[in-house]
Order: structure tokens, then C-alpha cells, then sequence
């Protein structure tokens, strides 16, 4: 039984998921940016349901209600419609910063707004958490290595990123965002910790978000030997949260450090589907990274992480949450 029919059985029986019951000294007041999106509302699910008091911030540019909604109405769960390039003024003591287009059809569509909630947005939310005294956790990315030159990444390299190529807008972004976390600690004492989160899918994924994972699932085709490395939100979530919660400021790989080639994943989703499909190969895109795997040995050590949830498990519940999407819109067509 996957998280998304635990959730939806939740729906028919009682009105809400389970929820721990936390001291008053123990709960915290936390804020997602981004939480209505594909990893930020997985991660409302594991805090709302270990007992704390979620606020989410969205503005639904890529996210949606639906990922949220088995949470409004209860007593711990806020939903706020708010654009994190405006200033915010609330009450927290951890927020979790994910608000921003992650994939590159999203965060391409509109770069100067890419550019915007990444350096304005985490402007305001590093504001928002100086002024209150919260821990901020920023949501950064493998991107920030760019079309990496050693293989496979740690911590201490400086990346290879095209300044002016296409997905400039996201890599810099995301390396300003960084270095802005960094003059807040340095300069005004603000707790930051640092995700650089690689490749992750599952269900919740938009499906046409174009990664790797939902262009396989849809049929698509794709496939220059590049290599990806995929894990689940389950395992990030985990990873996030111990991040969160330990005293390691500095940035930190979350990511699964198994190699696959493009095409073998390709083979994989098909023979998972079970589809006719044919695999076509097509010309690259321009600045795409060729390579990438993430060196964990720091997550590891300092935080005993690693991913745990096995590929073909995660890709069969991925494969299940999108035909029930397809059905679903399917069936609402000839309403
Ligand atoms: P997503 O698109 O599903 O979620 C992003 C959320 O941010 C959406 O709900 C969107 O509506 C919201 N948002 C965007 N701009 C906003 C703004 N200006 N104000 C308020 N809300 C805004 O993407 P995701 O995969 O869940 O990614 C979450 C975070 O993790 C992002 O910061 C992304 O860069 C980072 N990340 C994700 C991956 C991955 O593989 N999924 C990899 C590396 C980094
Ligand atoms: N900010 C916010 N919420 C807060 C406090 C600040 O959104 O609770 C915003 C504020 O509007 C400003 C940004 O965060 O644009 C940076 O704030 P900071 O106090 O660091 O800088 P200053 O306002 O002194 O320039």
C-alpha cells in the first residue's frame, strides 16, 4: 500500500491522517515555501503526521491544492496563497525553503522569475528568519555543479556552470541562494543548513514536469548516454529533516549514489510499463550536465543518511500515481 492510497483510504475512513500527539515544549511552528509541490507536500506529510504545526506558502506556479488537501481544516495546518518574492511576515521557529520551479521546462518558462524567487524569494525568507530567530533549510540543488568536470561530486567542488547558458537562471539562482544563506549566518547569525538534493521522483512528480522519470512514464523518448541518479521522496524527506535537526551547516549532497545510464533506465520503465513504445534518440540539449552522481559520504558520516527505498519499488509506485493521474483526467474530460 502506497502513501497515496494510505491517504486516500484516510479520506473514506476518518478525516484526517494520523497525527502524533507532541508536547507544547517539543512541537514546533514550521514553515514550508514550496509545500504544495511535489517534495514540500511529502514533507508536510511527515511533519504534520510526527505531531508539529505546518504552515504552508505557495503560489501554485508548479504545485497544487490536491497535494495538500487531506490537511485543511486541521488545527496544526495552515495553506497561505503568497508569492515568496513578497515579503512575509509570520511567526515560525524552522522554515523549510523550497519554493522555487525545479525541473527545466518550469524553471525555463520564465527565467527572470526563476531568477526572482531565487534571489529575492531567499532574501525575504532569510529576512523572515533572521527576524524571528527561525532555522532556514534551503532546498539547493546538483545543479549548482553544473556539467560537472570530477566524477562523482562532494561537497567541495565549485561546480561548472555556464553563466549565460539556458539554465543559468536556476543553476545561479540557486548559487546565490547559497551564498545569501551563508552572508546571513556570517554576517547576522542566522542557523542555515544546506540540501544540494539530486534527481528525485515519485508520486505527486507534475507529469509533465519533463524529467527524466515522467517523460519515460508518459511514453516519451529521450536518450543521449547520460546518467542519472534517482531517489524518493521518502528517502530526501528523511534526509531533510535530519539535516534540519543536526548541527551541520554547511552544504550537504542528498542523493543516491547508484549509476544508471539514461538509456538503461529507459529499457527498465519500459519493461515496468510493459509499453510498446519505441526508445528514440534525439540531439542533446544545450549546457544538459552529461554526468552526475553524488559523493554521500558526508551524509552519511554526520548524519547517518542514505537512501533506503529500492529503484524498481519506487518506479512502480511512480508508474501507479501516473496512470491513476491519467485516468483521472481521462474520466474528467467528458464531465
Ligand atoms: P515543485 O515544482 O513540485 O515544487 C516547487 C513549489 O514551489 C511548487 O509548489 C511551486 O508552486 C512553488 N513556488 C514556485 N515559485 C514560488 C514562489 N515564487 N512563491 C511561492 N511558491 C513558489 O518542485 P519539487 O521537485 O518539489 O522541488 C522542491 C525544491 O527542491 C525546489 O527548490 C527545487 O529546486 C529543489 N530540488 C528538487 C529536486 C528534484 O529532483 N525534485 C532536485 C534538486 C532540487
Ligand atoms: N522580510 C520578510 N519577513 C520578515 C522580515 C524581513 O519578508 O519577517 C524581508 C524584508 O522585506 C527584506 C528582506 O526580508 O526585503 C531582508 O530583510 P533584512 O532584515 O535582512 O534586510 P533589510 O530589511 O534590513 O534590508
Amino acid at each position: 500500500i502506497d502513501e497515496v492510497c494510505f491517504l486516500s483510504l484516510y479520506s473514506f475512513t476518518q478525516k484526517y491522517p494520523p497525527v502524533k500527539f507532541l508536547s507544547e515544549k517539543d512541537r514546533k511552528r514550521i514553515l514550508i515555501t514550496g509545500g504544495a509541490g511535489f517534495v514540500g507536500s511529502h514533507l508536510t506529510d511527515k511533519l504534520m503526521m510526527d505531531g508539529h504545526e505546518v504552515t504552508v506558502v505557495d503560489n501554485f506556479f508548479t504545485g497544487r491544492k490536491r497535494n495538500v488537501e487531506h490537511w485543511i481544516g486541521h488545527e496544526n495546518f495552515e495553506l497561505i496563497n503568497h508569492d515568496v518574492v513578497e515579503p512575509l511576515y509570520i511567526e515560525v521557529d524552522q522554515i523549510y525553503h523550497l519554493a522555487s520551479p525545479a525541473s527545466p521546462p518550469n524553471y525555463m518558462y520564465n527565467p527572470i522569475k526563476t531568477l526572482k524567487t531565487n534571489t529575492i524569494g531567499t532574501l525575504n525568507m532569510l529576512g523572515l528568519a533572521k527576524r524571528v530567530g527561525a532555522r532556514l533549510l534551503l532546498a539547493s540543488t546538483s545543479e549548482v555543479y553544473g556539467d560537472p568536470e570530477v566524477h562523482p561530486q562532494n561537497e567541495d567542488y565549485w561546480g561548472h556552470v555556464n553563466p549565460i547558458g539556458p539554465r543559468a537562471c536556476y543553476d545561479e539562482g540557486k548559487r546565490v541562494a547559497e551564498t545569501m544563506c551563508y552572508a546571513y549566518m556570517k554576517q547576522e547569525g542566522v542557523e542555515v543548513r544546506v540540501a544540494r538534493i539530486f534527481n528525485t521522483f515519485g508520486s505527486r512528480m507534475h507529469m509533465n514536469d519533463g524529467r527524466v522519470v515522467s517523460n519515460f512514464i508518459l511514453q516519451a523518448l529521450q536518450g543521449e548516454p547520460l546518467t542519472v541518479f534517482l531517489f524518493l521522496p521518502s528517502d530526501l524527506v528523511n534526509g531533510l529533516v535530519s539535516l534540519m535537526n543536526n548541527n551541520i551547516s554547511s552544504p550537504v549532497n542528498l542523493g543516491n549514489p547508484e549509476e544508471h545510464t539514461i538509456l538503461e533506465f529507459a529499457q527498465l520503465i519500459k519493461s515496468l510499463v510493459v509499453s510498446r513504445s519505441h526508445i528514440q534518440f534525439l540531439p542533446e540539449a544545450q549546457d544538459d550536465p552529461q554526468r552526475r552522481r553524488p559523493d554521500i559520504r558526508k551524509a552519511k558520516m554526520l548524519l547517518g543518511w542514505e537512501p533506503v527505498v529500492p529503484l524498481e519499488e519506487g518506479l512502480n509506485k511512480t508508474i501507479q500515481y501516473f496512470s491513476r493521474e491519467l485516468e483521472h483526467q481521462a474520466n474528467n474530460q467528458y464531465i
